[in-house]
């Protein structure tokens, strides 16, 4: 997708800060952290959401997840404490940018989510 903010990402034509690549997804700092680790896991083949994201490809899903996992496990995320991950679908949920992307949340005590 050409005006696609996170396809342009991907692709190195927006800077970002790169924390995981493999083939299929990378995972990048999110630019307005709302905790101290908040991170974004994206596939690069692109997707409006998840649903179109699984409609596509449920492999997709698990490459996001498979990539979230390596992470986790590579830098202690998960003995450490562990983390959140949020999908955000329409506008309701706050829906912002329509590149599927996968909020991973960590390294401070977490608050309730759901207001
Ligand atoms: P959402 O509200 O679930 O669509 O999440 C979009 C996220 O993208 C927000 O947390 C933004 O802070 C983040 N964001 C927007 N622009 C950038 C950017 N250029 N680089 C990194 N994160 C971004
Ligand atoms: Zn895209």
């Amino acid at each position: 997708m050409d005006d696609c903010l996170f396809c342009k990402i991907f692709k190195g034509e927006i800077p970002s800060t790169k924390v995981y690549e493999d083939e299929n997804v990378i995972g990048f700092q999110d630019l307005y952290p709302q905790a101290k680790i908040h991170l974004l896991f994206i596939h690069k083949e692109h997707s409006k959401n998840v649903n179109e994201m699984m409609g596509n490809d449920p492999k997709q899903v698990a490459d996001v997840f498979s990539a979230i996992k390596n992470y986790s496990e590579k830098e202690g995320l998960e003995k450490d404490g562990g983390f959140r991950v949020v999908t955000n679908l329409g506008s309701l949920a706050g829906q912002t940018v329509f590149h599927t992307h996968f909020h991973v949340l960590s390294g401070e005590q977490l608050g309730r989510f759901g207001s």
